[in-house]
C-alpha cells in the first residue's frame, strides 16, 4: 500500500477533468522525483488560484486587483462595440474568438456545468440589457456544436425572446452551423469559427 499522503494527493490529481486514478499515480511519481524548489514553485503557482477574480460585467477570469467591480481588458477596452454580445460557455471560448481577429463586440460567459448558475446569469444579463440606455443590435448565441451546447443555445433563445418586446430590432443569432456535430467552439480551428461567425443567423 502507498503512504497516505501520497494516495491522498493521487485522490486530488483524480480528480481533475479527464485524469483518471493511474494518471494521476503518473503525475504524482513524476513530481515526487522532482528538486523540491521546483515543488515549491508549483504549490505557489497553486496558491495565485485564490488571487483571481471575475470580471464583474462579462465574469470572465482575470487577476485580482483587489477592486470591488473589477473589468477584464476586453469589458475596459473602449474600442469593443457593446451593441453587440456574444454568449458563450466558457473563458476558453472567449480566446478561440480572439484568435480570429473578427470580432469587435463583447462577451458574456454563461457557464456551462451549474444549470442554476446558468440562469442566474442569463437573468442578470437581461436585467443588465434592459435597464442599459444604449440599444442592443445583437446578440449572438456561441455555443459548442455538441448536444449540450445546442440544448443551452435553445434554453437561452427562449429567455432572450422577451428581449425583443422593447427592442424589436435586436437580432438573436446563433454561430453558423458549417460546423461538424460534436465540435467544441475551444478546439475550432480558426478558418471554421471565422466561417461559423460570418455564416451567423
Ligand atoms: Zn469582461
Amino acid at each position: 500500500m502507498l503512504p497516505k499522503p501520497i494516495q491522498n494527493l493521487i485522490d486530488e490529481f483524480a480528480k481533475l477533468p479527464s485524469v483518471g486514478p493511474r494518471q494521476a499515480a503518473r503525475f504524482v511519481f513524476y513530481l515526487l522525483h522532482q528538486p523540491k524548489e521546483e515543488i515549491e514553485k508549483l504549490a505557489k503557482k497553486l496558491f495565485v488560484l485564490q488571487k483571481i477574480d471575475y470580471c464583474s460585467f462579462c465574469n470572465r477570469i482575470i487577476e485580482s486587483n483587489g477592486g470591488k467591480t473589477p473589468l477584464c481588458d476586453i469589458c475596459k477596452d473602449k474600442k469593443r462595440d457593446r451593441s453587440t454580445v456574444c454568449i458563450v460557455e466558457k473563458d476558453t471560448d472567449i480566446e478561440a474568438i480572439e484568435k480570429t481577429k473578427r470580432y469587435e463586440g463583447i462577451y458574456y460567459i454563461i457557464g456551462n456545468d451549474n444549470e442554476k448558475e446558468q440562469l442566474k446569469r442569463l437573468k442578470d444579463l437581461i436585467n443588465r440589457i434592459k435597464k442599459s440606455d444604449k440599444k442592443l443590435k445583437e446578440i449572438i448565441i456561441a455555443t459548442d456544436a455538441t448536444t449540450e451546447g445546442e440544448t443551452i443555445a435553445l434554453y437561452i433563445a427562449r429567455q432572450l425572446k422577451e428581449l425583443k418586446k422593447d427592442n424589436p430590432d435586436l437580432v438573436i443569432s446563433r454561430l453558423g452551423r458549417g460546423l461538424s456535430t460534436g465540435s467544441e467552439l475551444e478546439y475550432m480551428d480558426e478558418d471554421t469559427l471565422v466561417n461559423a461567425l460570418l455564416g451567423r443567423k
